[in-house]
């Protein structure tokens, strides 16, 4: 009997460890075959395979040191570093859209300043009692969103912060982009198991799609969707029930006031607007000037490379080309120079302009509608109060960008306080809001629907409470 016993017990343990061997040996054989398959890591063809393989990767992940994190975003960081004029000249081919001058300095300004695990700041409590820490841990698989506008910029900044926080990313990424971030994605993925030995932390899809992108907002296994883009996609990741944080569109005033230094703010407005040819939606999209220094304001844009268009028919024209008839921008004519549109006006210029500038009234389509082109309105006003009603009306509740040249305190702070803005730049270029020429850290995910704001790691991480109740409390 008890050697019947026996007997059954060592059948059932072998059959277990026979069993055990398979599915370990088809785990394998699936990885391997999702290699050689897919020739690019961490490129998949399904939502479903792609996300199951960044929870596998992000448990690993998990279970790492911070010192591992660190040593994964400096090497992302020294990796992606040569290859910075390479992959801005691939995103102005795919996309038709930007410089590649410009964005070799918003990719530099990727790598140099997006904040790592230095931004997971650890909060303590002591007391009689004992003990709480608040910690910022990761959420596990976080669904990422990037716009065809920055798509190399918002990749790495995406995938430096989310990593710093310990999670895996899945990439869906903006068909107008494609293939340049399927590269990238599988770049990195290279990169990080060089570093740390872990495949799949980043995934895309061979195809994404709006579809691919509406599957992955409802797939249980992603716990945080963080959306790049315009007001549509936004909304629609609002619906998923899940947290969201949405950083969406802007239409950015910069005000200025007759005690600015006109030379400078002119030569500020310029830069900022013209970056990349105004597709950061942090860049002015228009300028609210006050009457007594407007003809200065113009002479002194004029003298730094725009084209002043004053010709009421010559305006319409580029108005009939760049706005279709239900009021949004003609896609022809987003982020390119402003050469190409003033070619297809038939409007002369000289050399390579950077931005086209033209008065207009407050209520214009280049003023209301952003228009992502090196298009810049200006609307000339009486008064500071008049001057930040216009703001207000032109930012529409955004609250995502504003600047403000001037030298009065007062005006200053008050603009400040009424645009509640997420980014506010005080005689100075937009970007330097992003910490390019100007102070702190820097991101292209601006959350302003969501109020994250300026994102960094310590967005992309959950925080936890962890209490003890005995002693450490040394005061
Ligand atoms: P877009 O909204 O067309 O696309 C952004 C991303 O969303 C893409 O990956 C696209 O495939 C996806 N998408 C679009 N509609 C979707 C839907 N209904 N369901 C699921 N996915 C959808 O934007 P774009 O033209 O690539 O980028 C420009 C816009 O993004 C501008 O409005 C700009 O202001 C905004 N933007 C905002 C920030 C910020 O930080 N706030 C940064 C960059 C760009």
């Amino acid at each position: 009997m008890e050697n019947n016993t026996q007997l059954k017990e060592m059948i059932r343990s072998m059959v277990i460890d026979v069993l055990q061997g398979q599915k370990q040996e088809t785990a394998s054989s699936q990885s391997v075959k999702q290699v050689s398959r897919g020739q690019e890591p961490g490129v998949f063809d399904t939502v479903d395979e792609a996300i199951r393989a960044a929870k596998e990767a992000q448990l690993r992940f998990e279970d790492c040191t911070l010192a591992t994190r660190e040593k994964v975003i400096a090497d992302i960081r020294a990796a992606m570093r040569p290859r910075v004029q390479e992959l801005a000249q691939k995103t102005v081919e795919e996309t038709g859209m930007g410089r590649v001058a410009d964005k070799v300095l918003k990719l530099n300004l990727t790598l140099d300043k997006t904040p790592g695990v230095e931004d997971l700041v650890t909060e303590c409590e002591t007391g009689d009692n004992g003990m709480t820490l608040y910690e910022l841990s990761a959420y596990g698989v976080i669904g990422a969103i990037t716009p065809s506008t920055n798509p190399a910029e918002t990749l790495i900044c995406n995938s430096i912060g989310m990593l710093a926080a310990g999670n895996a990313i899945f990439f869906s990424v903006h068909p107008g982009a494609k293939n340049l971030s399927r590269e990238l994605v599988s770049e990195l993925n290279q990169v990080i198991a060089k570093s740390i030995g872990i495949e799949n932390l980043i995934v895309t899809l061979r195809e994404p799609s709006i579809e691919s992108a509406q599957e992955m907002m409802l797939h249980p296994d992603v716990s945080l969707l963080v959306v790049t883009g315009g007001p549509g996609v936004v909304k629609q990741a609002l619906q998923s029930g899940k947290k969201v944080i949405g950083a969406g569109a802007g239409n950015p005033p910069a005000f200025v006031d007759e005690t600015a230094d006109i030379k400078k703010a002119a030569q500020d407005i310029v830069l900022g607007a013209s970056l990349d040819n105004n597709i950061l939606c942090i860049a002015e999209k228009s300028v609210v000037a006050m009457r007594q220094i407007e003809p200065q304001l113009f002479q002194e844009m004029v003298k730094v490379g725009c084209v002043l268009v004053d010709n009421q028919q010559d305006i319409q024209r580029l108005v009939d080309l760049t706005v279709l008839p239900n009021g949004t921008p003609n896609k022809q004519f987003v982020g390119k120079n402003a050469s190409v549109i003033l070619d297809a006006a038939h409007i002369p210029y000289n050399g390579d302009p950077r931005l086209i500038i033209l008065r207009t009234p407050k209520d214009h389509p280049f003023a209301v509608i952003e228009m992502l082109m090196p298009i810049l309105p200006v609307i000339t006003v009486d008064s500071f109060d008049e001057g930040l009603n216009v703001c207000l009306m032109l930012e529409a509740g955004l609250h995502h960008t504003a600047t403000m040249h001037s030298l009065n305190m007062e005006r200053l702070n008050q603009m400040a306080r009424k645009m509640k803005t997420s980014i506010f730049v005080k005689n100075g270029p937009s970007y330097a809001g992003l910490g390019f020429s100007g102070e702190g850290t820097t991101t292209f995910t601006i959350a302003t629907p969501t109020g994250e704001s300026t994102t960094s790691a310590r967005c992309f991480a959950r925080r936890r409470r962890c209490c003890l109740t005995t002693g450490f409390n040394i005061r």
